[in-house]
């Protein structure tokens, strides 16, 4: 959308101001004036014109110092600045582009040549606002993809990182393992009876309980543990450089914070409780990140068969054959 340029003329002559003003109105500019220093640079910061035309020779100060003020100054740093004097020693202009600014006409000045130079002004103005929008929209975007990748990752009830981000995170883990021997160990977790709550009570109060456990979880594992919602009623945690002696405390940690919550949507006194399967490396037969988890679903299904509220921790027996695939 067109608008107008604005320019600021600062003169503290009040004839030759006049004559400025016309004719850069006859431009077709909006123009502002201020007739001190002090005056063009509070009007300076307030309106932030596309361009500043700055006399030198100022009542309360001089142009070069007006200049350097809206250099420093965070909304009129990029303010394009035309200095139009009587000065036309070389030294003046010298100081005054070391000032900042952008022009330097001197006066008596020729009308077109003034409209020329106020042009060529304004084109690295408005080139210099494409730069600006550009590097903002690129801010945004990049702000956006982080977002939505994260997004991606996140269980949207709990807030844990979902199934899609530990199935990377573990086969990481596994390749870690086979390169450098580093071992790791894997929970899953399982709410015993979860369909009891969203029956008896109801589903809403079942999210309330979900979100409860993963914070009961959270609160028992290190922080270098990733945990995450596995799906429905199951929570999975890998615990980096630890084996199944490592694992199993915890677990058993888990088991006893669990027990111990009073999770708000049941009766005062009604406890929770979780089975869990413990896997971990090195365990031998194992060349396969989805076989650690497949051992652990055995374990915990172990857990269940035995009354529920306990700890399996895989064997040999638990890791599934690779089935070859032809
Ligand atoms: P078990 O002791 O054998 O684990 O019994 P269970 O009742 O916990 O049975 P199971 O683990 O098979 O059931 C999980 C239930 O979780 C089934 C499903 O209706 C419920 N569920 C899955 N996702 C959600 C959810 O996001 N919110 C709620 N409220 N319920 C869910
Ligand atoms: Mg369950």
């Amino acid at each position: 959308m067109y608008r107008k340029p604005h320019i600021l003329v600062v003169e503290d002559d009040v004839l030759t101001a006049k004559i400025i003003v016309k004719d850069v109105e006859s431009y077709g500019c909006q123009v502002d004036c201020a007739y001190t220093g002090g005056e063009g640079i509070n009007l300076a910061i307030e309106s932030v014109p596309d361009i500043v035309l700055l006399d030198l020779i100022l009542p309360d100060t001089t142009g070069y110092d007006v200049c350097r003020l809206l250099r420093n100054h965070i909304k009129t740093a990029n303010i394009q600045i035309i200095v139009l004097t009587t000065r036309g020693e070389i030294d003046s202009k010298i100081t005054a582009f070391k000032c900042g600014a952008n022009d330097y006409v001197t006066k008596p000045y020729d009308t077109k040549e003034l409209n020329e130079r106020i042009t060529a002004c304004l084109r690295v103005q408005r080139v210099r606002e494409d730069l600006d929008k550009l590097i903002h929209d690129q801010r945004e975007t990049r702000g956006n993809l982080l977002k939505a990748e994260q997004l991606a990752i996140t269980d949207s009830l709990t807030g844990l990182f979902n199934r899609r981000f530990f199935d990377d995170i573990i086969s990481r883990e596994y390749l870690r393992f086979h390169r450098y021997g580093i071992f790791f160990s894997f929970m899953m977790i399982d709410i015993d009876y979860f369909k009891k709550i969203n029956d008896s009570i109801s589903h809403h109060a079942g999210d309330i309980v979900l979100c409860e456990l993963s914070e009961v979880i959270r609160s028992q594992v290190r922080d270098i543990d990733i945990l995450s919602r596995w799906g429905g009623d199951e929570f999975a945690v890998i615990l980096p450089h630890s084996a199944c002696d490592v694992a199993v405390p915890i677990a058993n940690r888990i088991l006893k914070a669990v027990s111990a919550h009073q999770f708000s949507p049941l009766t005062e006194g009604e406890s929770l409780t979780v089975s869990i399967g413990v896997s971990g490396l090195p365990t031998e037969n194992i060349s396969k990140a989805s076989q650690i988890v497949e051992a652990a679903d055995q374990a915990l299904m172990r857990a269940k068969k035995k009354g529920r509220r306990q700890i399996e921790i895989a064997t040999h027996k638990d890791i599934p054959p690779l089935i070859a695939v032809s």
